[in-house]
């Protein structure tokens, strides 16, 4: 069902900050950024190889990366696995148990396909489903 890590999605303060963390010290190329205004961040993507970095940076003070980096200070937030059909994946979850943070497929950065799984039903990992065409 998953075929590989598309991204690992790190949250941090400052985007441009970060962007060049990535870029001057380990010779990364930033790929671009867009605003996603439904989950309020910020967001650069920094292909490696198979996968990508995505760093996030909120938007507003209510955004979920806030509220991360409040509990949690700056790092990595979410783990993305590509899948190739976001609906059946979704189904597939909710019959072995697994409790969703979306129960319906939404619009992620890159106008992928997303949802989120619940870090309780993974032993405290925000684990993400993506489908891209
Ligand atoms: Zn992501």
């Amino acid at each position: 069902m998953v075929n590989k890590v598309d991204h690992i999605g790190i949250a941090v303060n400052n985007l441009e900050e970060s962007i060049k963390l990535y870029v001057d010290i380990l010779g990364l190329e930033l790929h671009g950024t867009e605003t996603v205004e439904e989950q309020k961040v910020k967001v650069a993507f920094l292909p490696v190889g198979d996968t990508e970095i995505e760093l996030l940076e909120a938007t507003t003070p209510d955004s979920p990366i806030a509220k991360f980096i409040e509990a949690k200070g700056q790092g990595v937030q979410h783990i993305a696995f590509k899948v190739d059909n976001i609906e059946e994946a979704l189904e597939e979850m909710r019959a072995k148990g697994v409790r969703l943070i979306d129960e319906k497929p939404r619009y992620g950065a890159g106008g992928a396909r997303i949802a989120f799984l619940h870090p309780k039903s993974t032993n405290g990992v925000l684990i993400e489903l993506c489908e891209k065409k």
